[in-house]
């Protein structure tokens, strides 16, 4: 059984510090939290319509994707980092679909300044539960045992047998 962990007023008194430099990655399970009667694939596919997702990938040789909430980069729209961030969004919304987003940081779209997460506690994603925030908001921690890497995450996704990659690209049809 994980730990999760709720304390949101110390997170709001952060002022979001790590909801404010990459939006979560997401397990398959954390989708179906949000759209729990349906299978994955449109559960994914609910999510991607919703502009609250996103696919993003982790590459070497060859590119694996998975799921991740999105970056709100209309909070963003004034600074350097998100007029970055809007270049390559831009990009790939022109090659691929505007679910693609190879993103290098940005605010997490459930992110608000006043109210913190808008997210309830059991809404979110397995990520963020597992995150212990500390009162100095500096040594807010996970345990080792559910600290994941983003190849973690694309491994979950290649198990899940979702073709994120062709999903992406249909979005915008259904
Ligand atoms: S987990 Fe820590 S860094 Fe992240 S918002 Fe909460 S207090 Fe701030
Ligand atoms: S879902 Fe909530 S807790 Fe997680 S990064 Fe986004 S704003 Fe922060």
């Amino acid at each position: 059984m994980s730990t999760f962990y709720y304390k949101s007023h110390i997170c709001k008194k952060c002022g979001g510090s790590c909801c404010k430099r990459v939006p979560p990655f997401v397990f398959p399970k954390d989708v179906l939290i949000h759209y729990p009667k349906k299978n994955l694939t449109q559960a994914v596919l609910r999510a991607l319509d919703s502009g609250n997702w996103q696919i993003d990938w982790w590459e070497d040789e060859t590119k694996r994707y998975y799921l991740r909430l999105a970056v709100d980069y209309k909070k963003m729209s004034n600074t350097g980092q998100g007029i970055a961030h809007k270049v390559m969004v831009d990009y790939y919304r022109e090659r691929f679909d505007r679910v693609f987003d190879g993103t290098w940081g940005g605010y997490c779209i459930f992110w608000d300044e006043k109210k913190g997460c808008k997210l309830l506690p059991s809404k979110r994603p397995f990520m963020c539960k597992v995150m212990n925030p500390n009162e100095d908001f500096k040594n807010c921690r996970t345990d080792k045992k559910y600290k994941m890497e983003k190849l973690d995450y694309a491994r979950a996704w290649e198990k899940s047998n979702v073709d994120l990659l062709n999903l992406g690209t249909i979005a915008d049809n259904i």
